[in-house]
């Protein structure tokens, strides 16, 4: 029988991304929405997940698609009323958020997912089983997009835990640390403040590779010409070039693969193996990277910013 499922907040990601995925798994039966201002249609609306949570013990999983700022206070509330919780990325705004929700839900006995939908493009297990038996010498990743087409209006990704560039860029560092056989740290970055802004528009890092390879991420908000989601890896056998996100792929110059954007169709999937099995996947590697970019960053003033 299908789990029963809530998904608060109905903004961008909810409607282009989650809304057909779970109509389109049978594991899954979208039962309530909680959300303020919005509705989806057929589905009874609760404006406050308290209110949700009262009315409905029998929905046993809620899915937050809303901004990492209040992600913390809703997926609490959820995983204290005993449902299994799955997170939108990143999945807290700081890491000591995140260890608390594990410790909770360890606590009720029910699933917490920090869901990394980059990790789930269709070529991100090529390139990793790829690079399982190669030497890694140069890594490089180039994540630069227009935060105006992308992010319209969209003021908390500007506010402190919206985390700027970073927003997109998690997704970036989400393939790195799933794709890479070993863990690598940060040991320098530089951060671009536009003026009147609490977070990044840009960022470039420099990482530790315990094996040696020369690794680094530029990030950049500013950009209008062609939109780039890219991982360029030279290693001892060859060239790979992981391009728009992680759907598509070619290794020293010939095309591998061009996948299509089944990314939360299987983080739902995922999720549904998880709460079947009784198990969590909190990997936060992604989010210590940006921890210690804030930490270890230099801050370079950048003109101010203006949707
Ligand atoms: P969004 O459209 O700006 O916001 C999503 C919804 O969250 C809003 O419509 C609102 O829902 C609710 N919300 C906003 N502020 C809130 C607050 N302070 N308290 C409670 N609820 C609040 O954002 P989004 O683009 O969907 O992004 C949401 C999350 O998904 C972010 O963590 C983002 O990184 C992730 N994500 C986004 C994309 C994308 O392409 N946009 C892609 C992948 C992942 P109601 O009006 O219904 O209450």
């Amino acid at each position: 029988m299908a789990e029963k499922l809530a998904l608060v907040g109905i903004g961008k990601i909810a409607r282009d991304q989650h809304i057909p995925a779970i109509s389109s798994n049978s594991d899954w039966a979208l039962e309530a929405t909680v959300s303020r201002n919005a509705s989806v249609d057929g589905v009874e609306n609760f404006e406050t997940l308290d209110g949700m949570l009262e009315a409905r013990p029998d929905i046993t999983t809620v899915s937050l698609a809303i901004p990492p700022q209040p992600r913390f206070e809703y997926a609490a509330k959820a995983l204290k009323a005993g449902r299994h919780v799955m997170l939108e990325k990143p999945p807290g705004q700081s890491l000591a958020e995140c260890f608390a929700l594990e410790a909770m839900a360890e606590e009720q006995g029910v699933t917490l997912f920090a869901t990394w939908h980059s990790r789930y493009a269709d070529c991100v297990p090529d390139l990793k089983s790829w690079l399982a038996d190669r030497t890694i010498k140069r890594l490089k990743i180039t994540w630069k997009e227009d935060v105006r087409r992308w992010h319209p209006g969209q003021e908390w990704i500007w506010e402190p835990g919206g985390m700027g560039v970073f927003d997109p860029g998690i997704n970036a560092l989400s393939i790195l640390t799933e794709i890479l056989p070993y863990s690598v740290h940060l040991s320098e970055a530089a951060l671009e403040f536009p003026d009147n802004r609490a977070t990044p528009i840009a960022a470039n890092m420099t990482f530790v590779d315990p094996m040696g390879a020369d690794m680094s991420a530029e990030f950049d908000w500013r950009h209008e010409g062609l939109q780039t989601w890219n991982i360029e890896v030279e290693t001892d056998q060859g060239r790979a070039h992981l391009s728009l996100g992680g759907e598509k792929l070619e290794i020293d110059g010939e095309l591998v693969k061009h996948g299509s954007n089944n990314e939360y169709a299987n983080l739902y999937a995922r999720m549904a193996e998880l709460v079947k099995t009784g198990r969590s996947d909190m990997d936060l590697s992604p989010l210590i990277h940006v921890c210690d970019a804030f930490s270890l960053g230099r801050r370079v003033a950048a003109e101010p910013f203006h949707f």
